[in-house]
Order: C-alpha cells, then structure tokens, then sequence
C-alpha cells in the first residue's frame, strides 16, 4: 500500500473487529485499482461509538461500515437512512458528505440476492417457499431481500419464536410473499416444497454449537445457502451437497455486501473474482 496526502480514507467500526475480513477485502480493491486510498479496521468500544462516529466525518474520512455490535445505533446517528436500512433496522454503510452529514444503508440483503443470482440464478426464490433458519442480524436483510425478490412465502424458524413474530410483523405489510413464524421443533417440516434453505443462525460457526436439521423433507433442487463462513464449508453445506442440492457458502454474501460501498466512497464498481475469494479466505482461519 503506498498513499499519498490526498488519500480517501474508509474505515470498519466493531467492537471487536480484528476478524473483519473487510480490511482485506477492500485493501485487495484498491491495491488492485491502484486507487490512492486506505481502508482501516477500527475498534470502537459501544459506549465510544457515538462520539467515534461523529469524529471520521471531521478527520477527512470518505464513510465507514459498521459491524457488529453498532449496527443499529448507526442507523440512530445517521442524518439520512435509505430504505433497506430503516426496514431492517440495521446500517452497515455509510457515507460521509461534504457537509458532514452520514448517509447510512443496508448493503447486506443486497449481498445476500446477488450472491444468490451469480451461484444459483434466482429462480429458486419465485419457485417455492423459502425456509430462513434464524430471526437475528442476519436473518432480517435476508428475508426483506427474498420478499422483494419474489419469494411467495418466507417460513422464519427460530429458536425463540417470539423473535421470528416480531421479525414477521416487522418486515409484512409490503408488497410480496408472506412471511410464517415457525418454532424450532418444527424446523424439520418446514423444509417441506421448500425452494431455497438459509442458515442465519450461528449454528455450525466454529466455536458454536453444531446445527442439527433433517434435511429429509427438503427438495433435492432447493438451494441451501449457509451464511456461516467459519469454517466455509459447514456441515449443512456438506450434507446438503451430498444429496444433490445446490449450495452457497457464507463468503459470497460477504464479498457481495461490499461492493456499493466501495463504488460509493472510491467511485468503482469492483468484482467479486475467484482470486479475490482465495485471498480474501487466505486471511481468514476458515
Ligand atoms: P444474531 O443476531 O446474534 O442472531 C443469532 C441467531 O442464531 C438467532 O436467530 C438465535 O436464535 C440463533 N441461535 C443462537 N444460538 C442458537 C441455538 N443454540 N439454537 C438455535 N438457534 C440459535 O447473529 P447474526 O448477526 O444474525 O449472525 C448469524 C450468523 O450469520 C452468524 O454465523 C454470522 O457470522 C452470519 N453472518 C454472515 C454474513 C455473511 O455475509 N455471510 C453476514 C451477517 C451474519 P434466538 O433468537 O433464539 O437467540
């Protein structure tokens, strides 16, 4: 990396975020498009976050991502939300204005449908019901972006149903499909006519407990996205590739999430390459 005094400079707010993958990621980019700019990983603790936050504008910074955990006081702070933030609740992009102002959005449902139509085309969703294990963070961008992307019905399985309620009386209400509230123990009858299963749970996360699902009841054409990308290759992935059902892993949506942020602060539209996968699961313990 070699930047000059006139360096646009981006950043990722977490706390932690010595895992982020993002570093690398949008580091890979500009060395690749040579662009004269720096994106930094930095950690800020949630009771520091407001007053982090408001400094980046002020030191020059072009915008940031946010993750884990400022996602929603991100949205909070932000003078201006676009429409897939505020539905989901969550911000994970922002942009800095010349007059300061933060711009916030959600690039992560984003991420997760063009992932879908690069892996898997995007029949699958308009085909059949899709079953979402989960009813967090990642769960809610997944589901809003399956809904606007045609899916006639989303079954939201959760370990605490309440949860997977309020994300359905959250996200209806709009054009499209709907969604269904599914407890945990009928996770495996939820599979049923299914065209497409998610994993937005952290079951199967390395460090987690594992995700113990028949797939029994799932068609063999569904397309089985798991969101958990350490390790890359989980165990639903590998039970579901072995009874022939197409699979996703986690990085896609990662790398895809990414984009409309570096095209907004660094003015380019950069690819998602097999090279750039490699390098970027070379920096992670996947
Ligand atoms: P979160 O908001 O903390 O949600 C965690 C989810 O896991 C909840 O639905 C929770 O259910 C469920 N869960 C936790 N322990 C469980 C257990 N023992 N049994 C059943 N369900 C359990 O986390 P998140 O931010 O949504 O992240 C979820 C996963 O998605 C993580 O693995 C994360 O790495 C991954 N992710 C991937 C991407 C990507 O780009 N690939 C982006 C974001 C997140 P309860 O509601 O009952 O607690």
């Amino acid at each position: 990396m070699n930047i000059t005094g006139s360096a646009r400079l981006v950043g990722v707010l977490g706390w932690p975020v010595a895992h982020s993958l993002s570093p690398r990621l949008h580091g890979y980019w500009l060395e690749r498009h040579k662009i004269d700019g720096a994106y930094v990983p930095l950690p800020v603790k949630p009771e520091d976050f407001a007053q982090a936050l408001a400094a980046l504008p002020a030191l020059g910074f072009a915008g940031a991502n946010v993750t884990l955990p400022h996602k929603a006081a991100a949205l909070d702070l932000a003078d201006s939300v676009d429409v897939a933030a505020r539905r989901v609740g969550a911000a994970n992009t922002l942009l800095f204005t010349a007059d300061a102002k933060i711009e916030a959005f959600n690039t992560d449902g984003y991420g997760f449908i063009e992932n879908l139509r690069d892996g898997a085309g995007l029949s699958a969703v308009a085909n059949g019901p899709a079953v979402v294990l989960g009813a967090g963070g990642a769960a809610r961008p997944v589901v809003a972006a399956l809904l606007d992307a045609g899916a006639p019905q989303v079954r939201v399985v959760n370990r605490t149903k309440a949860r997977a309620e309020a994300l359905a009386s959250d996200l209806s209400g709009g054009p499209g499909g709907e969604i269904v509230a599914v407890g945990w123990d009928e996770r495996a009858s939820a599979l049923e006519e299914a065209s497409i299963l998610v994993n937005a749970t952290v079951l199967g996360m390395r460090g987690s407990e594992p995700l113990e699902l028949d797939l029994g009841k799932l068609p063999k054409q569904a397309v089985v996205n798991d969101l958990v990308y350490a390790p890359l290759e989980t165990d639903l992935l590998k039970r579901a590739a072995v009874r022939g059902n197409p699979t996703l892993d986690g990085l896609g949506m990662l790398l895809y999430q990414a984009r409309p942020g570096f095209l907004a602060w660094f003015g380019i539209e950069p690819e998602i390459t097999p090279e750039l996968r490699r390098f970027v699961l070379a920096g992670s313990r996947a």
